[in-house]
């Protein structure tokens, strides 16, 4: 099979073709080397891979499968990786100097449950350095480009992950969401993305940045790519105090059998100033879809989220990344400063020369947070209102089993156009936040494109742990429409 037919192919449809030995994982393998090799001085979504090793995983499938003993669906896929989540012997850089050189000594439990499932870890993802930001300019390595329009971002933070999925270098990819970091580089890149249930994915081995709020999630070129990645990495884990001990369905299977109509909700607060108007027309196109095939569409409102949402989340998210970040200092891994005067220098400079700009940023910010004095007034006060935001969310789901909403206020954005506003750019993750500060999943699926030929997403907002309905409702769109089949020209 030619390598054009094979790089854009859903991960399903290359399962089936390895299932039924029409292609083998080394040929898919060296297809999607020499796909990267082609484009990724343009894409620049990885920041390293080793073929070599893509290769050796990739023959040990084939093997495992001639002997009649492959180990499932993912046998033989390769999978790339945002460069905040572990593989044992790879760079973990989190696209910062302060882990330029580091190498992680083990596996995260994501990773572990992919190899144990035959799947093959392919490279390492470019990001936003420790995952802050919303169009990965904030890598302290290089600008990750927008496949469909090279002179814009791809979002942010896993930026690398959604690019390089939509540019055909990988067919599946793990990204991390803090406050929109899986669905908003989804939505700029036309590919699907799911941010699961707090709890649902086990965060052992993702470089914490903001632990109350990030969760693992699986980025694909359909929904039922995801579905089948989202199945072999959920679960409770026990290295993982917060993974909760639910049953894990099986997505796909489930996928055709939860026929709608639902009930879907509208926050009507989310249609208001800020959304770009093609943007808008795009999502409300969607809904009618949805009216159109028997769902019942209500209004519904979101009135804290949809005004406290950003501003708690930049109390919360810095507070704990102040916490959690503090833990380099240049002593035990990380960067290190080459000449300091004891310990406190040490510190000092090792933290001054590692960490960028928008990392220190909200270094200070958090510390700010958590001081004396200010933290009632600021901590506590985003903690009561997080409350209030999920409240909002149980009480529209009282009425409908999901919610429908754009994904970001416009479509990507041109690489610098924010860089110099922190405001501008926090602001452009005001439909996805309220989602991590309320625990639930959300999924982002394209649902067209502007004029200027850029893909716009659909977001929806699901129940806690209902990962099964939203996937159905999301595959239900996608099987309407033909987006799926088109993508960008490199
Ligand atoms: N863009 C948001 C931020 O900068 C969210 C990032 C994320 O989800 N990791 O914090």
């Amino acid at each position: 099979m030619a390598d054009s037919e094979l790089i854009f192919k859903p991960a399903a449809e290359l399962a089936a073709l390895l299932a039924a030995k029409q292609l083998s994982s080394v040929e898919l393998t060296q297809a999607l080397i020499a796909r990267t090799r082609a484009v990724d001085d343009r894409v620049r979504a990885f920041n390293s891979f080793d073929e070599a090793d893509a290769l050796a995983q990739a023959r040990a499938s084939d093997a495992r499968r001639a002997a009649g003993q492959a180990r499932g669906a993912l046998d033989g896929l390769p999978v790339g990786f945002k460069d905040v989540i572990a593989v044992a012997g790879q760079p973990l850089t989190c696209s910062s100097r302060m882990l330029a050189n580091f190498v992680s000594p083990y596996d995260a439990t994501v990773t572990r449950k992919l190899k144990d499932a035959g799947a093959i870890p392919w490279g390492r993802l470019n990001m936003d350095e420790f995952a802050m930001g919303s169009s990965t300019e904030n890598s302290a390595f290089h600008q990750t480009a927008n496949p469909w329009d090279l002179e814009r971002v791809p979002g942010g933070s896993s930026g690398g992950a959604a690019a390089a999925v939509a540019a055909g270098e990988a067919p599946l990819a793990l990204g991390s969401d803090t406050g929109g970091s899986v669905r908003q580089p989804a939505s700029f890149c036309g590919v699907v993305g799911l941010k699961p249930t707090y709890g649902l994915v086990s965060r052992y081995g993702l470089v914490a940045f903001a632990s109350s709020l990030d969760q693992i999630g699986p980025l694909a070129r359909t929904v039922e790519d995801v579905a089948m990645l989202l199945g072999a990495i959920a679960g409770h884990d026990p290295l993982d105090s917060t993974s909760y001990p639910a049953p894990v369905p099986d997505y796909c299977a489930e996928l055709r059998v939860r026929p709608g109509p639902w009930k879907l909700g509208v926050p009507k607060e989310y249609f208001g100033a800020g959304l770009d108007a093609e943007v808008g027309g795009a999502v409300q196109a969607a809904i009618e879809f949805y009216r159109g095939t028997g769902c019942e569409i209500r209004e519904v409102s979101l009135p804290v989220a949809s005004s406290y949402a950003v501003a708690a989340y930049y109390i919360i998210a810095t507070a704990e990344a102040s916490s959690n970040l503090a833990r380099y200092d240049g002593v035990r891994y990380g960067h290190r400063a080459a000449e300091a005067t004891g310990a406190v220098d040490l510190y000092f400079k090792s933290r001054a020369e590692g960490f960028g700009p928008e990392v220190k940023r909200r270094i200070i910010l958090g510390t700010h947070m958590l001081s004396s004095g200010y933290y009632d007034a600021y901590y506590l006060r985003a903690q009561k209102v997080r409350t209030l935001i999920r409240n909002d969310f149980l009480r529209a789901f009282q009425e409908v089993d999901a919610l429908l909403a754009p994904v970001a206020p416009t479509a990507a954005f041109k690489i610098g156009e924010k860089a110099s506003d922190p405001l501008a750019m926090y602001l452009s993750d005001i439909y996805t936040i309220s989602l991590n500060l309320a625990g639930l999943p959300g999924i982002s699926i394209p649902c067209g494109f502007t004029r200027g030929g850029l893909p716009v997403g659909l977001q929806i907002i699901g129940q806690p742990f209902q990962e099964a309905r939203l996937l159905a409702i999301a595959r239900a769109y996608e099987q309407g429409h033909g987006w799926r089949g088109r993508h960008p020209t490199l």
